[in-house]
């Protein structure tokens, strides 16, 4: 199958990225990653055309843009870690806002309308609420997710001024890995949680720690609704199509969650469970920057894109995690 279509996946070398890339390769599209490594890995490209580039060098994007006849941009590349952010907020806005300006500039002048775009649960910050939907106020509690949000607003803004056609999906917690295999996650220093607690799982860590125990839930820890990352994959795919297929220049953000939420114990028990492992967990203080709760309405999505989450039952996720680090590692 060949859709005729070439899609520029921008970050295409990390985590969500590269499952993005197979799922868009295997829809029948043309796929080049652009990536400068900074966090990527190039065998999580595995045969697809690569250019090697910083997202702050417009003059390179527009070329390539125009040279690889680009239909749609896929946009991942973003520094992620929330807690980072509040220390070091500057590279945040310097990454996340101004290098995408440098990206939306070379797409307008190489001509190219449609863009889907990476944003985040972190645009929501805390809410009284039982599930995130769209249209509640954003307020974000820490620079990654008004950094996002920013983006978001040049979107929007970018719908009359130059008929830019774009989607901003607010993932959840990406998580889990590729059912065969192929790619997962691997950051490096990892920051997240069910890597570290398969790393403490696997001996590779001593202890894991519980960032906050006083939280106002149920068991007292953070709350938040985790998605196999072959879902997010998909989403981007069905995304990708929403986007070529509008008549009109539109912007729309979507969450792509479950519904259903986890607090950091449940997700610790599950670890010990499917891994069969034990090991030492500390309860420390909250982590700067850490809403209580985010769990997604994804209604938007499962009607305008027909989308819903397949692979993201918690223990499917731990298990495709503890697969692919499990066989990374021997
Ligand atoms: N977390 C934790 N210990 C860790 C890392 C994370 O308790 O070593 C908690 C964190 O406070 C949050 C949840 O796990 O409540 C998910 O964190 P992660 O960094 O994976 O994703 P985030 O929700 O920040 O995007």
């Amino acid at each position: 199958m060949t859709t005729g279509k070439n899609i520029l996946v921008v970050g295409g070398a990390g985590f969500i990225g590269s499952h993005t890339t197979l799922a868009l390769s295997e829809a029948g599209y043309n796929v080049t990653v652009y990536d400068n490594f900074s966090t990527g890995h190039r065998d999580a490209c595995f045969d697809l055309d690569v250019v090697e580039g910083d997202l702050s060098d417009q003059p390179k994007l527009t070329a390539v843009l125009k040279d690889k006849d680009i239909a749609c941009v896929v946009h991942f590349a973003a520094l992620i870690e929330a807690g980072q952010s509040v220390i070091d907020p500057y590279a945040f806005y310097e990454n996340n806002v101004a290098a995408t300006l440098a990206l939306l500039q070379a797409m307008r002048a190489a001509d190219v309308g449609h863009l889907v775009f990476s944003s985040t649960a972190a645009v929501y910050g805390n809410q009284d609420v039982d599930m995130l939907s769209e249209d509640l106020p954003k307020q974000p509690v820490n620079p990654y997710g008004h950094s996002k949000l920013m983006v978001e607003t040049v979107l929007q803004t970018a719908v009359d001024a130059y008929g830019l056609t774009s989607v901003a999906l607010r993932y959840f917690n990406a998580s889990g890995a590729d059912a065969k295999g192929r790619t997962g996650e691997r950051h490096d220093p990892e920051t997240h949680l069910i890597p570290l607690l398969i790393q403490a799982a696997l001996g590779q860590r001593d202890h894991f720690k519980i960032f906050g125990t006083d939280y106002d839930t149920p068991d007292g820890s953070c709350i938040r609704d985790y998605i196999h990352v072959s879902d997010l994959a998909a989403g981007h795919v069905a995304a990708v199509g929403y986007v070529l297929r509008r008549t009109q220049p539109s912007f729309e953000g979507m969450n792509l969650g479950t519904g259903t939420g986890h607090s950091v114990r449940e997700v610790v028990d599950t670890v010990k469970r499917v891994s069969e492992r034990d090991f030492r967990v500390d309860e420390c203080p909250r982590r700067a920057g850490d809403p209580a709760k985010l769990v997604a309405d994804s209604t938007r999505a499962q009607q305008a894109l027909g989308w819903h989450a397949q692979h993201s039952d918690l223990d499917t996720i731990v298990r495709d995690a503890w697969h692919f680090f499990r066989t990374r590692n021997r």
